[in-house]
């Protein structure tokens, strides 16, 4: 058997497709156009790909975006200011600080200063306090653009299922804990001092792997049929010796093993990366509304 690939490049046209026909909407009916404000500290290259993808699909979808870019070597209180005066903006309507920031920045400080309306990473603790309750909010991008994807694979109604979460990060394998519980689905989160992963992965209806550790969940992990949601991004020696690239990106899960027992699987890359920018797109346009008391 070999599993349907859950195709993220194509889900998140159709996201973007949505948010910009959302964004076209409110421009005619309420007189304004959404606008994100992305602040860059350094330049990282990485960093740099990632500011610049997102300002060029903001772009495509009609949201004006706001490029802020500080010197590597930018103290606290710069970066605090600046957020600040994003946040006390009344044309801004969502901050993004891009992660991870130079080592002698305080992440966690500057992030409390984004105003929770405007937090479209959904990384406060407000809003994290809030996925946690339940109440509406801006939620983090990656694992909600993890759900859509495992939606697109099975349906709707996830109620019932049971999933695993790899991971306990607060970027990733909390939120998606919590996203997956607000679908009603059963919830187990494993991480590092986990006993018996293998077996527990087993009883997963959905499968969300958020490690960091490439290729480590193996095919007799993966329950029969299972949907397996790959968010590991990791960048590996490339044993292709027809390929001229040096390296290459794999996820947390062996693909080519699992795709013989999974009833649907996410590619890396191709996956669950391109429903990050989507996502971030459709909180955007989310905050603008959600500020305005439109939602
Ligand atoms: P973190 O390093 O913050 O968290 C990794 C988690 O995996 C931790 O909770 C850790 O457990 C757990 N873990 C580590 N080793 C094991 C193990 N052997 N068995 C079980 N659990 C283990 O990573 P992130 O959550 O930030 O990212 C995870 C992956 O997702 C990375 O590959 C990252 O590149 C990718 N990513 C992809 C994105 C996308 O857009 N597709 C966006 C963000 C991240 P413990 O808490 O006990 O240490």
């Amino acid at each position: 058997m070999s599993a349907t690939l859950i195709d993220g490049k194509h889900q998140a046209q159709l996201l973007n497709q949505a948010t910009r026909e959302g964004v076209l909407k409110l421009s005619e009916t309420a007189g304004f156009v959404p606008t994100l404000a992305v602040i860059l500290v350094g330049e990282d290259p990485a960093s740099q790909v990632y500011v610049r993808n997102k300002v060029r699909t903001a772009g495509e979808i009609g949201i004006k975006s706001l490029e802020f870019v500080l010197p590597a070597d930018a103290t606290q209180e710069t970066l605090e200011a600046k957020i600040k005066e994003l946040s006390d903006d009344e044309g801004v309507d969502g901050i993004l600080v891009q992660l991870p920031l130079p080592k002698h920045l305080n992440e966690d400080a500057a992030i409390e200063l984004i105003a929770p309306l405007k937090d479209v990473d959904g990384l406060t603790e407000k809003s994290a306090g809030r996925l946690s309750l339940g109440k509406v909010g801006l939620r983090p991008c990656t694992p909600k653009g993890s759900v859509i994807l495992a939606k697109s694979a099975l349906g709707d109604d996830l109620s019932g299922k049971n999933v695993v979460v790899i991971g306990r990060s607060i970027l990733v394998g909390k939120p998606a804990a919590f996203l997956f519980l607000e679908e009603n689905c059963t919830v187990t989160i494993a991480h590092s001092r986990t006993k018996n992963l293998p077996e527990i992965c087993k009883n997963a209806d959905i499968l969300v792997a958020a490690v960091g550790r490439p290729l480590m969940v193996k095919a007799d992990w993966v329950k029969e049929g299972a949907c397996v949601i790959d968010v590991g991004i990791n960048r590996v020696p490339n044993d292709n010796p027809n390929s001229e690239k040096k390296t290459k990106l794999v996820g947390d899960v062996d693909f080519d093993g699992a795709k013989t027992v999974a009833g649907q699987i996410t590619p890396v890359p191709g996956g669950v990366g391109p429903m990050t920018i989507a996502c971030l797109m459709q909180n955007t346009l989310e905050a603008s509304k959600l500020r305005r008391g439109l939602v």
